[in-house]
């Protein structure tokens, strides 16, 4: 795996990485960032990657995968994108600022964008509003979500409360106080005090979230 740019991004992922077993070559033009990444990742190399000599040197065509993290010079991102395209990398992430970024990435041959600023102002939206712990959302309406137990589904096992057909929604997981998460059934009773894994649509999930 390579990973450009060693910004707040590209060095969480490059660490995150490693910490999973992945061999990274980490590529940054800032010599002090690949310094101080050196001991973290595989290899760590410093080189302008909007050059396609340096990355030949660095054999950068042999690998499978590659993320592009560089995000502010749009230049850089979207040339080293292209190049990478060049190089037929079979796996090209690509991180973009905003949606326009992410389609000149996608037309020069990024095959996945992500857009972590974005994407992250949008899940904080739903968290400030309401009473929910964490928001994942998939697709267009389709989520699932951290949340303390409502008082409408405690002390009932969830089979007779019906979420399911009441509320539209699935319970998965469940956490009680000084313990881990576990798989939840139609027998499990919720408590004040538990957490729960909701999943659903979207407009649900928020909907049980807010149940007081
Ligand atoms: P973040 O928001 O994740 O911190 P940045 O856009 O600030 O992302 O960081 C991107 C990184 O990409 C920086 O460390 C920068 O030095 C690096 N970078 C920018 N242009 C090039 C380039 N042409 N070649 C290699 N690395 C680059």
């Amino acid at each position: 795996m390579v990973v450009i740019g060693l910004g707040r991004f590209g060095g969480s992922l490059a660490v995150e990485l490693v910490r999973r077993g992945s061999e990274v070559l980490a590529l940054d033009n800032r010599p002090h960032l690949v310094q101080q990444f050196s001991d973290a990742v595989t290899h760590a190399a410093v080189a302008d990657t909007t050059d396609p000599e340096a990355l030949r040197q660095l054999d950068v065509a042999d690998f499978r995968r590659a993320v592009v993290a560089i995000g502010d010079d749009l230049e850089a991102s979207i040339l080293t994108t292209s190049l990478l395209s060049d190089f037929e990398i079979p796996h090209i992430w690509a991180k973009a600022v905003n949606r326009q970024h992410g389609r000149i990435l996608e037309r020069v041959g990024a095959h996945r964008v992500v857009l972590p600023e974005h994407d992250m102002g949008e899940r904080v939206a739903h968290l400030v509003t309401g009473r929910m712990l964490d928001y994942i959302q998939f697709e267009d309406d389709y989520a699932i979500v951290k949340t303390r137990a409502p008082g409408a589904a405690v002390e009932r096992p969830l089979g007779e409360t019906r979420v399911r057909s009441k509320y539209g929604v699935t319970v998965v997981g469940i956490k009680r106080p000084g313990e881990g998460f576990t798989y939840a059934t139609q027998d499990t009773v919720l408590h004040h005090g538990d957490i729960l894994i909701v999943s659903g649509r979207s407009h649900d999930v928020e909907k049980f979230a807010d149940l007081t």
